[in-house]
């Protein structure tokens, strides 16, 4: 650190963040698009997830969504299936399950998802960065925009980003509450829905915000994945790396005709692969948190070493192992035992899926006493019955109590109608003689069936007087 000027403010010596001047003010990064072999490969995967990610939400699977996660009401659709609140097992496992994919993934393949398919990239790099060098030109057009003032083609783009930023968030936030509810609040005046209406408003915006000017930020500065790389990753894990054995000592054509001896690499110090980084950094400097693996500078240099007659190669997928001379391993404890792991955790979560019941049912006592006795002497219980109804059409549920002779339930809920993915609650008391409880209780067995396919018996204990003791005859 040093001080500038006259004031106090401590000046680093030199930029902490790539995206950031030494003063602390913004470095706007204007990458050069290199349309090499792993640029024409990721135009394709990215726009074929464009697609998908577009029409996800209008697909149906067995009649519902192939994708709905609604979370006002806690249900999540996943290709047909519907997970409840209630299925917190379920969601732990599919939840368990994503996790430890991601860590292997990235033990095996590195940040392939970011570089490839994570969407902050692939609309960034796809989309808005291709509409923008439309409009204002390839990297040095850009940067005398930045010089001299960004003009009309500059100002065109912020409303067609708007444009695309609402659309976007009108796609997005079909994921949380369905085409339907979706088209129906386009067609309806914001009046009538303004919770949604700041919604959408809300996240256009943030979408505009994040890529028209927060952009690459988003990858060094907030993405928690970045950071948690270095220890997902090992020395055997696929990165984007500088060979450096290779390319080292590096030097410029200048200095090496004035060398005859011939002492340096390959790498030309020509900067193409850092002009060509869209977070800004060098990938001669080692593996680094802003890479997100993109492959752009492969692409540049790679056009490079065609150009001056050298293979290709010098800067390219590989480990940190092979980039230093060791055979990289397959084969490591985190390839074992994170497979091990998801075998495990799908396994049970298909187990679940297959004994997974069209219902669920909690029997929970009433509030107040723990018993009443009625004027003809008989023991009231009052019950709570929470039906959960994972069928996709309405059931009438009938509870009745088994396991004790003369007992009555009495309740206007039952049948208790439940609506598809709903639970219902149904307040019942069940009346018994007197005589049928030991030791203050009794237990009995409530039955609850649809008469579709669901039935089931939940044991449960009624409260009842601990002896029957005859009153005292009157002595009037
Ligand atoms: S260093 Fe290479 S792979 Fe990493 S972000 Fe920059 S261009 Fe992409
Ligand atoms: S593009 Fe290749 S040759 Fe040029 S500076 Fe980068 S690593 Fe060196």
């Amino acid at each position: 650190m040093s001080r500038a000027g006259s004031g106090d403010i401590p000046q680093a010596s030199e930029a902490v963040l790539s995206t950031l001047n030494v003063d602390g003010s913004r470095r706007w990064i204007r990458p050069k698009r290199e349309k090499g072999r792993f640029w024409r490969r990721r135009l394709v995967v990215a726009w074929a997830l464009i697609v998908l990610f577009t029409a996800l939400p209008y697909v149906r699977v067995g009649g519902k969504p192939a994708v709905l996660l609604d979370i006002t009401r806690r249900r999540f659709t996943v290709l047909g299936t519907t997970f409840l609140p209630t299925e917190t097992m379920l969601l732990m496992f599919v939840l368990v399950g994503a996790i430890v994919a991601i860590f292997l993934l990235t033990a095996l393949f590195g940040r392939v998802w970011c570089g490839w398919a994570c969407p902050q990239t692939v609309y960034m790099e796809f989309l808005y960065r291709p509409i923008e060098q439309w409009l204002e030109g390839g990297r040095s057009g850009q940067l005398r925009r930045d010089r001299e003032g960004g003009g009309l083609r500059r100002a065109i783009k912020y409303p067609i980003f708007l444009v695309i930023s609402a659309f976007l968030a009108h796609t997005f936030l079909a994921y949380f509450v369905g085409v339907e509810q979706l088209l129906r609040w386009v067609r309806s005046s914001p009046a009538q829905h303004p919770v949604a209406f700041a919604t959408m408003a809300i996240t256009t915006g943030l979408m505009f915000l994040d890529f028209a000017w927060f952009r690459e930020q988003m990858c060094t500065v907030v993405c928690p994945y970045g950071r948690i790389q270095a220890v997902l990753l090992d020395k055997s894990s696929l990165i984007v790396g500088y060979d450096r054995r290779r390319g080292e000592p590096r030097g410029k054509a200048g200095q090496r005709r004035r060398d005859p001896a011939g002492r340096y690499g390959d790498c030309i110090d020509c900067r193409a692969c850092v002009l060509a980084c869209p977070t800004g950094i060098d990938i001669r400097d080692g593996l680094q948190m802003e890479c997100i693996h993109c492959t752009q500078c492969i692409d540049a240099c790679d056009r490079i070493m065609e150009q001056i007659g050298k293979p290709r190669g010098l800067v390219r997928y590989g480990s940190q192992d092979s980039f230093e001379g060791r055979r990289p391993r397959w084969l490591r404890p985190r390839t074992v035992f994170y497979p091990l792991i998801l075998v495990i955790v799908f396994g049970l979560l298909g187990v679940s899926l297959a004994r997974r019941a069209s219902a669920d049912v909690w029997i929970l006592r009433g509030l107040g006493e723990p018993y009443a006795t009625l004027e003809d002497g008989r023991i009231s219980n009052q019950l709570r019955v929470k039906i959960a109804n994972r069928a996709d059409e309405p059931r009438r549920y009938r509870i009745s109590v088994l396991g004790v002779e003369g007992a009555e339930v009495i309740s206007p809920q039952n049948p208790l109608t439940v609506a598809p993915g709903e639970t219902g609650t149904a307040v019942l008391f069940v009346n018994t003689p007197a005589d049928v409880f030991e030791h203050g209780r009794r237990d009995i067995v409530v039955r609850v069936e649809d008469g579709v396919d669901f039935g089931r018996n939940v044991p449960y204990r009624l409260l009842g007087p601990f002896a029957l003791r005859p009153l005292p005859p009157r002595e009037d």
